[in-house]
């Protein structure tokens, strides 16, 4: 199995190294991942200057690594013209989580949602963040468990998992979409310069069998997603203009 592991923290982050170790169980690994950090860039692709890639900096062991001057569907998009054949992308991990709402921005979403574009299986992994770095090697094991499921059939899918710090289970869950506030925090910069902060939270409580409500209940939450947004039911209304 051909296996493109990206992200959008960029390749330094210990996050697609970690991943990227779990993937070499599964079959061949290469990394193609943004040079700088790309969270929050949705599904931005660069159309206003060329593209160019080298080499990573950092070393994976036994795997080719590249960075690339771009967003994360463009390093989908570069790593498939790399590398034909890939069965699969991988996304993440995040370090942070993209659960709910958060989803229409995630730059790790988007890497595995470009790989469904191109017809092929996409899987992003994120794991939140809080004062200490994600401890990866203790999640090793649920990250392979879920990839192990995620991986057994060929069917074109895309996959959202989130990991809690110290998983017990792994759960299927749907979306949560409630509100979140969209906040813009002003503050001051040193020079006395305003500045502002876009903050992200949700202002209402989980619903159960979502996937904010299986992280914070500490199950591995995997949604199954689908390109197509279609509101079905106010399409059946067929009201006239
Ligand atoms: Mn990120």
């Amino acid at each position: 199995m051909r296996i493109l592991v990206t992200n959008d923290d960029g390749i330094y982050s210990p996050g697609i190294a970690a991943l990227a170790k779990v993937a070499k169980n599964f079959g061949e690994v290469r990394v193609v991942a943004p040079d700088v950090e790309q969270s929050s860039m949705g599904h931005a692709v660069t159309h206003s200057r060329p593209l160019s890639y080298k080499r990573s900096p950092i070393e994976f062991p036994d795997i080719q690594a590249h960075r690339v001057n771009g967003t994360p569907a463009d390093c989908v998009a570069m790593g498939m013209h790399l590398w034909k054949n890939v069965d699969v992308v991988l996304s993440g991990i995040n370090m942070g989580p993209n659960l709910g709402n958060s989803m229409w921005h995630s730059g790790t979403l988007a890497a595995a949602k470009q790989a469904v574009l191109f017809g092929v299986k996409g899987i992003a992994l994120s794991t939140p963040v809080g004062k200490e770095e994600p401890d990866f090697d203790h999640l090793e094991g649920y990250v392979s468990r879920t990839l192990e499921g995620l991986l057994e059939n060929d069917e074109l899918a895309l996959y959202n998992v989130n990991l809690p710090p110290g998983p017990t289970d792994i759960v299927w869950t749907r979306q949560s979409v409630r509100l979140y506030d969209g906040t813009i925090v002003p503050g001051t910069d040193p020079l006395g310069r305003k500045h502002y902060w876009f903050t992200v939270s949700p202002l209402e409580p989980a619903e159960e069998g979502t996937d904010r409500w299986a992280v914070e209940n500490n199950m591995v939450s995997v949604t199954p997603l689908r390109l197509d947004l279609t509101d079905e039911a106010m399409l059946r209304e067929k009201l006239p203009f």
